[in-house]
């Protein structure tokens, strides 16, 4: 089974449906939050790139 943790805080999950699942990798609202209200350039929205970017590749490489 996959981790129940958020991919980016990394904090466990109590409610699972509060949590978007995109590729199989668990973010939690609050974060989802984060990334949809950072403002495009600063540091935050491009750490949160990364980590989605990094998501990505690891899907597409375990899958294709
Ligand atoms: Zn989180």
């Amino acid at each position: 089974m996959s981790s129940k943790a958020c991919r980016i805080c990394k904090k466990e999950s109590k409610d699972k449906n509060l949590d978007l699942n995109i590729l199989g990798v668990l973010i939690c609202k609050t974060c989802l939050k984060n990334i949809t209200e950072s403002n495009i350039g600063t540091l935050k929205y491009g750490y949160y790139k990364q980590v989605i970017k990094k998501m990505w590749i690891d899907y597409i490489t375990a899958n294709c």
